[in-house]
């Protein structure tokens, strides 16, 4: 029997009783954190080695300063790749570095999840950090340090974007602007890059969610939150795995699974519709009277504004109950309890 109060988090096991250990044992917190660098990676085989020997420097030399724990690790999550990635991954394993390999490829926000779960009983800190090497893996110094002062999560914040194509700072400013009008709170500039603290880790594996978007959830932890700035890079190697559909995917994906706004926004359209309906009516009306008309035109007219309107604010009172379905069935913790005494 594992007497470790941690061990409720299993894959599919959560919202479990919690006893007041719980809640000790995810917020122990050493000042020298024990720290796992959680690295996603689709057919980076030729990045690998090259983010391997930067992180293993960067690691070794934390180690060396006093700012984290020995036994500190890499772990790489192959999330279904094609290429050699698991035999590079094989290779590179040994003190510093671990791995897990997804059965397929799930998706780059599973992954994440994957490698954080993983870390969880054994590590006090995850850092998420892409394997291509545009964040700069230098600025988890400043992130432990900060883990260290009493954040629970701490952002990685790109302070130019220059390195992306117009396009992409394009297509994400914009799309940063619609969440926010939507009503989701996003860290802008801020990509997967970040620790997370033991406790974060663990409030983050209640949201049972299949749909992630990582970004948006975050947030929500609570806890201290804090910033660190760098400069983002180029790819050092391979290609993007966000081509251009998969990008529009995870947008849809990020608006749908936050808001249900866009369904309430129906039953306003169909209000705007019966309102037209009425001036159309009088319009109509005037018409009529005055004999311009052709037979039938006058029914038509108001059937067809009247009718549609009723239909699209049917629509957006049943969208309204679908909404509130969705928010259920996502399970979401209502709230999180920071301390007990
Ligand atoms: N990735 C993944 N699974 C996917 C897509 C991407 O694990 O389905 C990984 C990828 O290997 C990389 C990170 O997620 O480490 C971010 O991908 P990428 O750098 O290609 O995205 P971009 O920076 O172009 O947005
Ligand atoms: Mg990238």
């Amino acid at each position: 029997m594992n007497e470790d109060p941690m061990t409720p988090y299993s894959a599919a096991g959560r919202q479990k009783e919690r006893s007041a250990d719980y809640y000790s044992a995810a917020k122990r917190r050493n000042a020298i954190p024990r720290l796992a660098v959680v690295v996603p990676c689709l057919n980076e085989e030729e990045a690998l080695p090259i983010l391997n020997e930067k992180l293993t420097g960067v690691l070794n030399r934390l180690t060396v300063e006093g700012n984290i724990a020995s036994g500190s690790r890499i772990i790489y999550v192959d999330d279904g790749s094609t290429d050699r990635t698991w035999q590079v991954i094989t290779d590179l394993a040994g003190q510093m570095a671990g791995g897990i390999r997804l059965s397929r490829n799930c998706g780059h926000q599973e992954a994440l999840m994957a490698g954080m779960e993983t870390a969880l009983p054994d590590f006090d800190a995850v850092v998420t950090i892409d394997a291509d090497m545009q964040d700069d893996a230098e600025a988890i110094a400043e992130m432990v340090r900060m883990y260290s002062e009493g954040a629970d999560v701490v952002y990685g914040i790109r302070r130019d974007r220059s390195s992306d194509s117009w396009f992409k700072r394009m297509s994400a400013k914009e799309f940063y602007r619609m969440m926010r009008r939507l009503g989701v709170e996003c860290v802008g500039n801020h990509a997967d890059f970040r620790l997370l603290s033991r406790r974060a880790v663990a409030d983050l594996m209640d949201y049972s969610e299949r749909n992630l978007f990582l970004r948006g959830i975050i947030p929500l932890l609570g806890g201290r939150q804090e910033n660190v700035y760098y400069e983002r890079g180029r790819r050092a190697a391979g290609k993007t795995k966000y081509p251009f559909l998969k990008m529009i995917d995870f947008a849809v994906d990020g608006i749908t699974s936050f808001s249900v706004r866009p369904v309430r926004m129906l039953f306003f359209i169909g209000l705007a519709f019966m309102l037209t309906a009425l001036g159309i009516f009088i319009y109509v009306m005037v018409r009529h009277f005055s004999g311009e008309t052709i037979e039938g035109w006058t029914s038509l007219m108001l059937s067809i504004w009247f009718c549609t309107g009723i239909l699209l604010m049917g629509l957006g009172i049943i969208g309204e109950y679908i909404g509130k379905i969705y928010i259920e069935v996502k399970r979401r913790p209502r709230f999180r309890i920071s301390d007990k005494i």
